[in-house]
């Protein structure tokens, strides 16, 4: 045994954990998630997208032989996808059938779409013969809840009430089940996720990160507008590589009382990575100490009440992008 150890011991010397580490990289593909809200309309620079931006997104992603899937064939296949990008519109405005889905259409491009029932039909939103028509074209609708509520601060029961009900409108409506659900405003709570888990097989934030399956009920998809529609973010976006594993403490997105000590793992040497925390505020600097395959940040102020960011990078044969939100009431 202890002969055993020693070559353990020798071997690992002789070739350094890290060449291992850089024979997995090699055989990394980018499969990444864009999000969009509005097109072509600029009342909401925030959310949307210009004509001119998406057109340009697109022939990029193209030229650039990017293969574009639906999120349900990144979801059931995650380890055959090959340079992939899904691009995901959320709310459905009416905004997306008169200038984005027209380009998709041009393109022969596909993407999903996320609903939120309760204004289908109403003023800037999709009616049910323009829904019926994207998914006959192959638009992948899923659900977004009944009111676009924020999920954390209701009741278990509004919460399982927001999701039969949406259920049932579009099973109704359009005569599919949805398997697939993303979070209004990105906020999620252990709470809901425990729901949302009964009823989906994942489940989507709104925070940039590369795609990874290792937090399925939590994953992360690049927002697009009109300040972050540069070709360079698409180009960041659609790039950047996820890590083998990761996983981060506290990991209740919802955060009830402030903290300032958070817990990286990804199971690797983690010398090269670094992670960032951003508030309201601002950004938020800490010290960071590492304890085997763990990153331990204790950062130098309490997060403000609203969204806090986490994002952790690595450079090594690419950019691995790791990213995380928590909501603080
Ligand atoms: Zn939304």
């Amino acid at each position: 045994m202890l002969r055993f150890l020693i070559l353990l011991i020798f071997s690992n010397l002789l070739f350094p954990v890290s060449i291992s580490y850089a024979t997995e990289v090699i055989d990394k593909t980018p499969n990444n998630i864009l999000i969009y809200h509005r097109f072509n309309d600029n009342r909401f620079p925030s959310t949307n997208t210009t004509l001119e931006q998406f057109e340009e997104q697109i022939d990029y992603l193209m030229t650039n032989d990017y293969k574009f899937v639906t999120l349900n064939q990144l979801v059931n296949d995650p380890d055959m996808m090959d340079k992939s990008v899904a691009i995901t519109i959320d709310d459905a405005y009416q905004s997306f059938y008169q200038f984005g889905f027209p380009v998709l259409k041009k393109n022969n491009i596909s993407a999903t779409l996320f609903l939120s029932t309760e204004s289908v039909g109403s003023s800037d939103f999709l009616n049910w013969t323009q829904l019926r028509e994207l998914l006959n074209y192959g638009i992948d609708i899923q659900n977004h809840t009944h009111t676009h509520s924020h999920m954390p601060l209701q009741t278990l029961v509004e919460i399982e009430n927001e999701i039969l009900l949406s259920q049932k409108i579009i099973m109704d409506n359009l005569g599919i089940k949805p398997d697939l659900f993303a979070y209004p405003y990105g906020e999620a709570s252990s709470a809901v996720q425990g729901i949302i888990k009964k009823y989906f097989k994942a489940a989507f934030g709104q925070h940039s990160g590369a795609f990874s399956f290792n937090d399925p009920y939590y994953i992360a998809r690049f927002p697009i507008n009109e300040n972050y529609g540069s070709l360079e973010r698409i180009k960041s976006s659609s790039t950047v590589l996820s890590f083998k594993h990761s996983s981060i403490m506290p990991n209740d997105p919802f955060m009830k009382i402030p903290q300032k000590r958070f817990v990286l793992d990804f199971q690797e040497n983690p010398s090269s990575i670094n992670c960032y925390f951003s508030d309201f505020q601002g950004s938020i600097l800490g010290t960071k100490t590492t304890m085997n395959t763990k990153l331990l940040y204790e950062l130098d102020r309490m997060p403000v009440p609203g969204r806090l960011r986490v994002n952790c990078t690595k450079i090594d044969q690419g950019t691995f992008w790791y990213g995380y939100q928590y909501y603080l009431n």
